[in-house]
């Protein structure tokens, strides 16, 4: 073999992989293969903290702020049915805490994220996987896969060289050369049929200023469609338009016309760019979701978005880009080590992307649901819903959202895709205009439930290692023995009433390292234990004589829906 790991595609999923396998296994042999030279242009710019942590892992955090992208605190609504503007806050906007650009963003770097410049971002990271000792051979496209069964034996270049490696990872995004290639067949969960307009604007204003370089992005819903407006830097903002494929084309106008007619009915967005420029050429894309059916196969893997896309209403392609990378960096690493069963670490692999990317779909759907004219979404939500015996209430609506569960294995916390619990029933009331529930405040006992339950091994991404987390498994639902849930646990072990639970829950809080905020933590543990309740691995009791929990977001109040907990604004 020439390599050990040949990586297809340059972009965010493939300058992960190979940072990471260089880092944690400098040996490797490990070749990019890109098409483009970098840097090249690429749409989806807004990202979602998650990815600050992998930066981070990857030593390239500091590159990335170094270019002085806006730093995103979150985005700004206009969704559904009220004409009212809503935020939603990864973290409350005057807990920003201001630095002087390139920031240090200690502890901040995990709750905000960046909107990023893709042609400079993308260049930063692939040049960084470089300085990693990866081989990036950029302007060179994959040709061809040679493969006998389901095994890949060479990619072919443009100039006929033939590339073999003891690993293949197919990064290509959208391109998916190797999925196709092998005909590896795609679900498409959705029916969501939509196409993207988008163009590039000098001296746009930002909507909000918060501090030095922060900002939200604004997310403006025009009943047929949907407007992005992510400033990029100090002058460059990138303007997108999202319609059903169908609204476009019964349109019978043309992409300028569609994209600048939509930018002029949107008040906002049009007194922004009141100053400002367009480059002139209206790119467009459709932008269609699936999952990809098989995403390993016995020498090789999908990576980021070749194993799936996600309508970008929630901003997470990259971020299931960056989190699937890594995953598939560590599946590699072990199968190398030798250490766990080869079948364990791939199926792992599978499951977990393919579950983020489904959880993604769905909410996305979800959304669409409910604005205004994407009435055949609102019927298939609904008619996917009932099938689970559900009308869409905003209780009904959440259940059905996490129908993959809410407790996620990777760091056992309660959220579904990238979101918090507190963010995804936030979501849920306000799109369907009714309070949601807190199950945990309906009673005052509780104790755990393993009936029927078996127990299973679940990965834990440490250090570049998969370290096997014990668990239990029941009706395709997780409930891992670590975190916050194995601290639940413990506590339901030890005490059945809800106050004494809190007060054993804040006293071992307390005590355990790196738990700044104890509140934050007790609300995150809260969650957790509404996710077990809701999931069936916690019984709730009442006992009329004991004290009732009250928690949730002040119902009526106007406040920021926050993505994040870290306020514990919710418990009250
Ligand atoms: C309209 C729209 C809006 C979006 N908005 C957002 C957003 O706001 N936030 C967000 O996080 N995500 C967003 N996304 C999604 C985001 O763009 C992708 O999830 C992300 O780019 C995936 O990264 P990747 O590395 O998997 O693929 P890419 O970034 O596409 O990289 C793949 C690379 O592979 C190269 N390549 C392809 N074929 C070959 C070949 N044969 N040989 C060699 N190289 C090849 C390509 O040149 C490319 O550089 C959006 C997507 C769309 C369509």
């Amino acid at each position: 073999m020439n390599y050990d790991v040949a990586i297809i595609g340059g972009g965010p999923a493939g300058s992960t992989v190979g940072t990471l396998l260089r880092k944690y296994n400098p040996s490797l042999n490990c070749l990019i293969l890109e098409r483009e030279t970098f840097p090249r242009e690429h749409v989806g710019e807004s990202q979602l903290p998650r990815i600050g942590q992998i930066l981070d892992e990857m030593g390239v955090w500091e590159k990335v702020e170094a270019a002085n992208f806006p730093i995103k605190i979150g985005a700004t609504y206009r969704w559904g049915a009220s004409p009212k503007l809503w935020d939603f806050e990864f973290l409350p906007a005057d807990k920003f805490v201001d630095e002087e650009r390139p920031a240090a963003l200690v502890g901040q770097r995990r709750l905000t994220a960046f909107q990023v410049d893709r042609a400079v971002y993308d260049k930063i990271l692939l040049d960084h996987a470089a300085s990693m000792g990866c081989e990036v051979r950029e302007g060179t496209g994959v040709k061809a896969i040679e493969s006998s069964g389901d095994e890949v034996t060479a990619l072919v270049l443009a100039d006929g060289e033939r590339v073999t490696a003891r690993h293949y990872v197919d990064a290509s995004g959208g391109a998916g050369i190797l999925r196709r290639s092998l005909n590896v067949e795609v679900d498409i969960p959705s029916s969501l049929q939509n196409i993207a307009f988008w163009d590039y604007w000098e001296n746009a204003e930002w909507a909000v200023h918060i501090g030095v370089g922060g900002t939200k992005v604004q997310v403006l819903s025009l009943g047929y469609g949907w407007i992005w407006f992510i400033p990029l830097g100090p002058t460059r903002t990138s303007i997108g338009l999202i319609v059903p494929a169908e609204y476009y084309k019964k349109s019978g106008l043309t992409p300028e016309e569609v994209y600048h007619r939509a930018i002029q009915e949107e008040p906002r967005v049009r007194s922004l760019i009141e100053n400002a420029t367009p480059e002139g050429e209206v790119r467009r894309t459709r932008d269609w979701s699936f999952v990809a059916k098989q995403m390993v196969g016995p020498n090789w893997f999908l990576a980021g978005e070749s194993c799936g896309f996600a309508d970008p209403i929630l901003a997470a392609g990259m971020t299931l880009a960056h989190v699937g990378a890594q995953e598939v960096a560590y599946t590699i690493l072990e199968l190398d080590r030798g250490e766990h069963d080869p079948e364990w670490l791939r199926s792992r692999y599978e499951e977990a992307q393919s579950k983020r990317i489904r959880q993604h779909v769905r909410f996305a759907d979800f959304w669409y649901s409910a604005n205004g004219q994407f009435t055949e979404l609102k019927e298939f939500c609904a008619s996917l819903a009932s099938e689970e015996g559900l009308e869409l209430s905003a209780d009904a609506a959440f259940l059905w959202l996490g129908t993959g569960g809410f407790l996620n294995d990777k760091f056992a916390t309660a959220g579904l895709g990238e979101y918090s619990l507190g963010a995804v029933k936030g979501v849920a009331e306000l799109l369907t205009q009714t309070p949601a529930t807190w199950q945990i405040n309906r009673y005052n006992e509780f104790q755990m439930n393993l009936v029927g339950a078996t127990e299973e091994e679940f990965p834990m991404f440490v250090q570049g290692r998969i370290v096997k987390q014990r668990g239990y498994a029941r009706a395709g639902k997780c409930l891992p023995y670590a975190g916050m849930c194995k601290l639940v646990i413990a506590c339901l072990a030890r005490e059945r009433r809800m106050d004494r639970i809190f007060e054993y829950a804040r006293a071992s809080l307390q005590r355990t390292p790196g738990v700044d905020d104890t509140r934050a933590a007790l609300a995150e543990f809260a969650t957790t234990l509404e996710a077990l309740l809701t999931e069936g691995w916690v019984k709730g009791k009442v006992d009329k004589k004991a004290p009732f929990l009250s928690f949730g977001r002040a119902v009526g109040t106007e406040g920021p829906i926050k993505y994040n907990e870290s306020s514990a604004e919710v418990a009250r």
